[in-house]
């Protein structure tokens, strides 16, 4: 037996509608009851965009994703709380805002390390790393 989730009625497991109110089964707010919580996209986007921001540093990039990621991440957490579980995506949220402070902290360091050092040279691009490197074998 399967009760009614509009009238309360008893009906047969194999019922496709109610028999007392005629309500479908298989209509939206049903499958919507069993359906798992949506999840937030800005916690995908600040997951996605922390995960960009870690190779993006050795670009001198990964603050600007970084910071993108962290303000995603919080208006992610925002909403998921304020949806009373119709929303998931709460770690997915927190990954993004963790990985994006680790981008904006890098950047922060650099530039630290690029103030102390008389080599202003911090964020090399993958071709000129190479140049340095063979640089610095040859020596
Ligand atoms: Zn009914």
């Amino acid at each position: 037996m399967k009760r009614c989730p509009k009238c309360n009625f008893l009906n047969e497991d194999f019922a496709a509608t109610c028999g007392s109110c005629g309500a479908s089964f298989f209509g939206p707010g049903i499958i919507r009851k069993f359906k798992d919580p949506n999840t937030n996209l800005y916690a995908k986007y600040a997951l996605v965009l922390g995960i960009i921001s870690i190779p993006l540093i050795y670009l001198c990039l990964g603050w600007i994703t970084g910071a993108t990621a962290i303000a995603f991440g919080i208006v992610a957490k925002y909403k998921i709380k304020k949806s009373q579980g119709t929303q998931a995506g709460g770690t997915m949220a927190m990954i993004g805002i963790v990985l994006g402070i680790i981008g904006v902290g890098a950047a922060v360091a650099l530039l630290i390390y690029a103030a102390l050092m008389t080599d202003p040279v911090v964020c090399r691009l993958p071709e000129s790393l190479e140049i340095y490197l063979n640089e610095k074998g040859n020596n």
